[in-house]
């Protein structure tokens, strides 16, 4: 990736950090303002219900009290007990009695006219009921509702039923149970109060945000306006933002730290190429029958001018992204190849293994630089092993062709970290691989409790059948040495041999290695000792 790219990558996600978080913190505010302003329409729903209870309750105990007195004669006395329970009954305006449906006297005293109970009534529960309007007994009327225990009636101000302190603007109300409008606070949407009477919900429409509750003989509910959760949605932001902004700063100052990192890496790289700062260290490969140090692997080892290392985990897959990989591969080839020709020239059975990237296979300039390296000097092409991913068959033809012309120059291919990848082994049956290079991961899994451990014998089981010939990579235990051995893996390499060395020390391992392997054999050939060899450390 080059440097405008990263710039501009890193410019679009700063913008995506900045903004996200803001809009989140917006949405999550909107939500929960929603959420708030239902569970408060349902308080005072529930509220209300609660005081349409209360009034009704009263003014039941009222009528039973005045029942049990008997005091339906209607005497200067009576009238006087009912102007008396009246003022002492909360939310009471007014007590008739009756006697057949007309009007014998009220709070206000004896009945002059001929008023007669009138309008439907709904029955409550515990046997008393009620009519919406003043029901004849009471002049103006409709501003009143009727409770009714037989002869006894206590009428009540329809607005006492909502009459409940409010902190917010909304609308409240009240019905009976069968769906009659008692009273609503003010102008609401004639549709939205018949849904509301009909079923308990909560919920939002497009003006209002509305709640209601049953209760045994009422229905409450509660409208507001969506203004209320747009200022609901100002509060709540107030607290949310300050955190949006915090997080989206930090994700900017993430991605900036990121992008500089890049952009250093990359200038690191370009400039650890020109000047060369790579090493070649080299991990001894075993010969796992005989415990002969019968090559080695090439790592790569990047220390930069201040002393720092960088693995090679970290800049070998940036190098692959960004188009350096073969200046990278091209400097190794060189170097190993400058290393080791002597060693090689000495020791015909030893070889070295290159590691090649999946874009080396794609351009295939790589055995140019092979050729180029070894022309001249005595090394064979046998003696230089190509370590391929998996990876480095995605381009199908176009590898095939390169690891054909490889072949063809008598290099060996070895497939690098089998197992991690998509390919198949029956896929390398139709390319010029000789060797698999068993993943890490599948050595790690040998005497395992893991799901990989199964599949290790598999895949040493198919090599077989391939004849393809074996490194085991990793090789950490003695054990797993010893499983692999017994597997007919041919050859292993890993810390419990040694780890990756700079050239002179891999070349006083294997001078040292096979000398005291010789004479392991020599001696137990004269004792007679068992063949299985028990590895040396180097
Ligand atoms: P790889 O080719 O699979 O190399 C094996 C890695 O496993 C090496 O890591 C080696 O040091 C490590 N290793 C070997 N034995 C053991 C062991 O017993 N235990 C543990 N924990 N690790 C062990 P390294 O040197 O850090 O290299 C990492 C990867 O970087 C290599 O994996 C290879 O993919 C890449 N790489 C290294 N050098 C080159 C190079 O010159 N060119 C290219 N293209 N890639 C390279
Ligand atoms: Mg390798
Ligand atoms: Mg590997």
């Amino acid at each position: 990736m080059r440097r405008k790219n990263i710039l501009a990558i890193a410019f679009g996600l700063a913008i995506c950090a900045g903004a996200l978080p803001l809009l989140a913190a917006f949405y999550i505010s909107r939500e929960r303002a929603f959420n708030l302003e239902r569970q408060h329409l349902a308080d005072y729903a529930e509220w209300t219900l609660q005081r349409g209870d209360l009034n009704v309750s009263r003014a039941r105990t009222a009528l039973n009290l005045l029942a049990s007195e008997h005091r339906q004669a209607c005497s200067a006395d009576d009238v006087v007990r009912l102007q008396q329970v009246t003022t002492d009954t909360l939310s009471v305006e007014e007590i008739a009695i009756t006697h057949n449906g007309r009007l014998i006297c009220n709070s206000w005293g004896l009945a002059r006219g001929e008023a007669v109970l009138t309008g439907e009534a709904t029955l409550l529960s515990g046997g008393y009921a009620l009519r919406l309007h003043g029901g004849g007994l009471s002049v103006p009327s409709s501003d009143m509702i009727v409770i009714s225990k037989g002869d006894y009636h206590a009428l009540l101000k329809r607005e006492r039923l909502v009459d409940v302190l409010r902190d917010t603007p909304m609308l409240l109300g009240i019905a009976t149970l069968s769906g009659r409008l008692i009273v609503v606070s003010g102008e609401a949407d004639p549709g939205l109060v018949a849904r509301l009477v009909r079923e308990e919900i909560t919920g939002i429409n497009d003006g209002n945000v509305f709640a209601s509750r049953r209760g045994k003989d009422f229905v409450a509910f509660a409208i507001s306006s969506r203004s209320v959760v747009d200022w609901r949605t100002g509060s709540e932001l107030w607290t949310l933002i300050p955190i949006g902004v915090g997080i989206s700063l930090a994700l900017i100052a993430l991605i900036v730290w990121l992008s500089r990192q890049r952009l250093s890496l990359a200038g690191e790289l370009a400039t650890g190429i020109r000047r060369q700062e790579f090493l070649a260290y080299y991990q001894p490969i075993i010969e796992l029958s005989t415990g002969r140090c019968i090559g080695a692997e090439a790592l790569i080892r990047w220390q930069k001018p201040d002393g720092t290392w960088i693995s090679p985990d970290l800049f070998i897959p940036f190098a692959e992204q960004n188009g350096m990989i073969g200046q990278v591969t091209a400097i190794m080839i060189r170097k190993v190849i400058s290393n080791m020709t002597q060693a090689l020239t000495e020791h015909r059975d030893m070889h070295v293994a290159i590691n090649i990237s999946p874009q080396d296979v794609e351009t295939g300039e790589f055995l140019t630089h092979i050729n180029d390296a070894i022309e001249g000097v005595n090394v064979q092409p046998e003696q230089i092993w190509l370590e391929v991913t998996e990876r480095g068959f995605v381009h199908g033809d176009v590898a095939r062709a390169t690891l054909e012309k490889a072949g063809n120059a008598g290099h060996v291919i070895a497939i690098d970290d089998f197992g991690t990848g998509y390919s198949s082994l029956s896929q390398l049956e139709s390319l010029p691989v000789t060797v698999l290079k068993i993943d890490k991961s599948f050595v790690d899994a040998i005497g395992q409790d893991a799901v990989t451990s199964v599949v290790t014998p598999h895949i040493i089981e198919m090599a077989h059948s391939l004849k393809l010939k074996m490194v085991a990579e990793g090789i950490e235990t003695a054990e797993q040495e010893r499983m692999l051995r017994q597997s007919g893996v041919q050859y292993g390499q890993g810390w419990l041999y040694a780890k990756a060395l700079p050239f002179e020390e891999f070349m006083a391992f294997y001078e040292k290695r096979n000398a005291a392997t010789q004479d392991n054999e020599l001696g137990s050939a004269e004792s007679g000792a068992s063949s299985d060899f028990s590895p040396l450390n180097g």
